[in-house]
Order: structure tokens, then sequence, then C-alpha cells
């Protein structure tokens, strides 16, 4: 990268008039050639001033920048003790390289894994260890200038923090964590992404990433109630701020607004309706993501998850339900006890979060749902795993779980269902190329690119099986499935919830 002032640093990319042509589709997925820099034109906004300095963080690149990061990067390695052990372990095996998708999609060698790690090494090397202070460039240490600080913006802001690459390092090193603790220093200067940042600040100010107000939120459940009945004929509501019910539902915003995630909220009321099962959802738990993960802000995820347990103290539920949502079912279940546990007014049989597929699932098995599932026979289902989900909670009480559920309930309610390859589903899977706090138009390229594997993967069955829906259990997954589907010639609908589904399934009024 050429010498570079600090205005560059902080201006937009220019916006480009035409898209990017995407990989061809062949069902394979290859290591590419390394195309150096290839990636290095994308890059995310900046955010302005006074979306910084609504979270607390300096509005513009502070002066003395280099000396406020190095500072933060000590206080990062000294609270965060597999920090510092990530620096210090990679033994440059290249076992990561070819696994992240941002490499494989743009070939740029710095969206390998360990390239990308190695931006915050040269800066540890450097400040932090005794051979980086003596012999600098020689042992791999490098001063932190604003070269290498824009280097930092572009490409910790083309990780998803999938953690595909960590399941394929020999020594566990997850580079989803050192992108986060990278982006927590870069906000801490006030070097902040735009995308991310307006959306955690429309959550503390309005409630939710949507910034949908408390009448916005009313009326979009009044469409779903008037929708389900004039197709049905059944008036299945969807109660709001209701005290003292079975079940508190938190689910993304987006659900209420988007599609095709509305559809999976249909599919929620529908199960609760024909269950018979008390539930409400929140006007102030109105969101389940929680953007601050992927500041690695600490504080910021505490603020935002601290509505739910307002919503929980306000309203008395017994039990704590999480709708699809990949990051927001991590947070869910890797932080929420930390962040605004224990929660002990809940009936002590659920005394966690559950995720929505399993209770669902659960539903089924006890025959407390009538099932239908010729009303699915037009599709051939697919399932993409979550990275989320799959390499970084559970679901239900058995190992695998959060693999084996949802194909259980999608079978429960699907007659054709097939699997992608093996290497790209499960544990492997392949990030949707948007998580992470990438879901945002200016790198709609990059995004593409990133997809490439699992829309490889996808190609594969649709030739193989006539798979036509890909089922998910993630909101950022539906809105960049659908955005960039029709960039690879599939049409947008090739993407749903898996709720999508049970919705269109269940036969109401069947039972008592
Ligand atoms: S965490 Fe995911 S996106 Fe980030 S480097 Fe690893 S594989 Fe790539
Ligand atoms: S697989 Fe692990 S040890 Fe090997 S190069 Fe990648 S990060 Fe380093
Ligand atoms: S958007 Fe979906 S696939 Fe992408 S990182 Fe999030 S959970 Fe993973």
């Amino acid at each position: 990268m050429a010498d570079i002032t600090k205005e560059q640093l902080i201006t937009s990319a220019p916006k480009k008039k035409e898209r990017e042509p995407v990989p061809k589709l062949t069902g394979k997925i290859k290591t590419p050639k390394i195309v150096t820099g290839a990636a290095s034109h994308y890059k995310c906004h900046v955010a302005k001033p006074e979306v910084q300095e609504k979270l607390g963080f300096p509005g513009e690149l502070v002066d003395n920048w280099q000396e406020a990061a190095i500072r933060r990067m000590g206080e990062l390695l000294e609270k965060y003790k597999s920090l510092q052990v990530y620096m210090d372990i990679c033994v440059r095996c290249g076992a990561c390289t070819d696994k992240c998708q941002f490499f494989l999609g743009t070939k740029d060698p710095k969206n390998m894994p360990v390239a990308r790690a190695e931006l915050f090494r040269k800066v540890y090397r450097r400040y932090f260890t005794r051979e980086g202070k003596i012999f600098g460039k020689v042992a791999g240490a490098v001063d932190f200038d604003l070269e290498l600080l824009a280097e930092w913006y572009t490409y910790f802001h083309q990780c998803s923090q999938c953690r595909r690459c960590s399941l394929y390092c020999p020594y566990g090193i997850d580079t989803a964590e050192i992108s986060m603790a990278a982006r927590e220093i870069m906000d801490s200067i006030g070097l902040g992404q735009k995308y991310v940042n307006e959306i955690i600040g429309k959550v503390y100010e309005i409630g939710n990433n949507l910034g949908m107000s408390g009448p916005a939120l009313q009326n979009a459940i009044e469409f779903v109630e008037e929708e389900i009945e004039e197709d049905t004929g059944i008036p299945v509501k969807l109660p709001m701020d209701v005290e003292d019910a079975e079940v508190l539902l938190v689910t993304p915003s987006a659900d209420f607004f988007a599609s095709p995630h509305i559809e999976s909220l249909v599919g929620y009321a529908k199960v609760f309706h024909q269950a018979g099962i008390s539930w409400t959802l929140s006007s102030t738990a109105s969101e389940a993501g929680n953007f601050g993960m992927f500041i690695g802000n600490y504080n910021a995820m505490q603020k935002i998850a601290s509505r739910i347990k307002d919503a929980i103290y306000e309203l008395r539920p017994k039990r704590l339900i999480v709708g699809e949502c990949g990051h927001a079912w991590r947070v869910a279940y890797q932080f929420w006890n930390t962040l605004i546990g224990p929660f002990d007014t809940l009936n002590p049989k659920y005394p966690r979060p559950q995720h929505i597929c399993e209770f669902t699932n659960d539903l089924i098995d006890k025959g407390a749902l009538e099932i239908d599932k010729s009303a699915n026979d037009e599709f051939v289902v697919t399932f993409h795993d979550s990275c989320n989900v799959a390499r970084a909670t559970r679901m239900g009480d058995k190992p695998g779980g959060q693999f084996d559920i949802p194909r259980e309930l999608i079978k429960k309610v699907v007659n054709k269902y097939v699997d992608m390859p093996a290497e790209t589903i499960r544990e492997k899977t392949f990030c949707c190329g948007s998580g992470g706090g990438l879901l945002t138009d200016e790198i709609v390229d990059l995004r593409a690119k990133g997809a490439m594997p699992r829309m490889q993967a996808l190609h594969s069955v649709m030739e193989t099986h006539g798979v036509n829906f890909m089922a998910l259990i993630c909101a950022i997954c539906k809105a960049q499935f659908t955005k960039i589907m029709p960039m690879y010639g599939v049409p947008m609908e090739t993407a749903g919830g898996i709720h999508q589904l049970v919705g269109r399934a269940l036969v109401l009024g069947a039972k008592e």
C-alpha cells in the first residue's frame, strides 16, 4: 500500500457504477492462485464522529493514535490470555491458508487467516516482545504506522469472525478473536466502522437493529396477524408485552419487517398458537442480535443484552426462547449468563435460553403439533449451517445438537431433504460471506465473493438433486443470500427460514 494520509484513511472508497463479475458456478471449490492486493479496494465506510461518540468512542482518529492503540493492545493482551497465546504459538504451518471463504473468493493472500493475523502479530512483536524491540523487521516486527493501520481497517473488515480457520489450525488459533481485538483497538482510537456502529447506536436509542419504534413494531405485528388470518381463516395472535406468559421470544428485529425473515415469524406464531403455549414478544427486548460482539466490545454487548434482562424482570416469563439468528444464538448461548445472568426467575426446568428449533422440534416429538409435510412438496430442501451456531454453540443436551436438531426439524416438515457436500457442512460449514458486521452495501462485491464456497456447494446439489430451497437459521444469512443469489443467477426465493417451512406444514386447528 502506498503512503497514505489520515484523510485518505477515513475517506470512503469511490462508489462503483457496475458490479464486479461473480465466480462461475461449477459446483467445485478450488484453491485459487494468489493475486496480491486483489481485495485491497474493498473498504467499509468509516463511522462519522456523531456515530462514534454515541458509543463512547473518540469521534475521529486521535492525534496520538499509535500510542493509544499500543496501550489498548497491551490491555487486551493482559485481559484476554487467549489473545496473548494466539500471538505466540503460530508455527506458520499453513493449514489455515485455504480455509477462509474470503481468500477462496478474492484470491488475495492477505485474506489467508494466517496473513490476517500477521497484521496484528507484527505490531505485537514490535512493541511487546524483546526480539521485536531489538531486532525489528528481522524478527518480523513492524512499526505501527498509518499504512499498516489502513491495512488493519481493510482486512479486519474482510473477516466475518466465522471461526472456520480455527477448526483446521492444529493449535486452535482463533483468528475471529484476533479480528475482534483489532476492531476494538480501532474503535478505541476513533476508527470505527459505520454500519456496525450505527446499528449499535440504534439499539441504544430505539431498542433494535432496524430502529423500529414501539408503534412500528405493533403495526408490523398486526400486519402479520392479518396475513395469517387471511391465509388460514384462523386468528393467530402475536402478543406483545404480556406479563406472566410461559415464553418470552427474543428474535432479530428483521423478523418483523424483512423478507423472507417475516415468514419465520409467521412460523413461530403458528407453533405457539397450535401448541397452546402462552407467549409474548417484548417491545423492550425487540432485538436478539448483538453487534457488540462484532467489535469485540464487552460494554456494548452488555448494554445491548441488558434490554433482555429488563424485559425478563418486567414480564416475568417462565422460559426464554431465541429466534432464528446465528450470532444472536452465540451471544445467548456463550455470553448471556455472564452479561445478564443468572436467569433465576425462569422455570428451573428451563434455566437457560433455548433455541426456537429445539423448542419446535420437542413439540413435534411430543405430538403437540399436527404436520402435513406435503405442504412443502414443491421444495427439495438443503440446510446451511450458520457458522456462529455450528462452531460456537450447541443446541439441546446432546453433543452435535446444533447440527442434528435443525436437520431433524426440517425432515419433520418436508419430504425431500438433501445435505450439501460433507466438507461444506456441520462444523466445516462456510460463512454466508456477510457475518461479523459485513452486511453493508459498499462491500457487496466482497460479500458476493465471500459467498462463493457456499454458492458452489449449493449449486452442486441443485444440479444433482434439484434442490430449490436452502433453509437458514440466521437473519444475516437470509439478508445476504437473498441479495447475493441473484448475482449468481439463483432465484432469491431459494433462501428462507426453517420456520418458514414449519409454518407452511403446520396444520392449524387440528389439535385441541
Ligand atoms: S474467522 Fe472466518 S473469516 Fe475470519 S479469517 Fe478465519 S475463516 Fe476467515
Ligand atoms: S493453522 Fe494455526 S499454526 Fe498453522 S499457520 Fe494457521 S494459525 Fe498458524
Ligand atoms: S451471517 Fe450466518 S453464516 Fe454468516 S457469520 Fe453470521 S451466522 Fe455465520
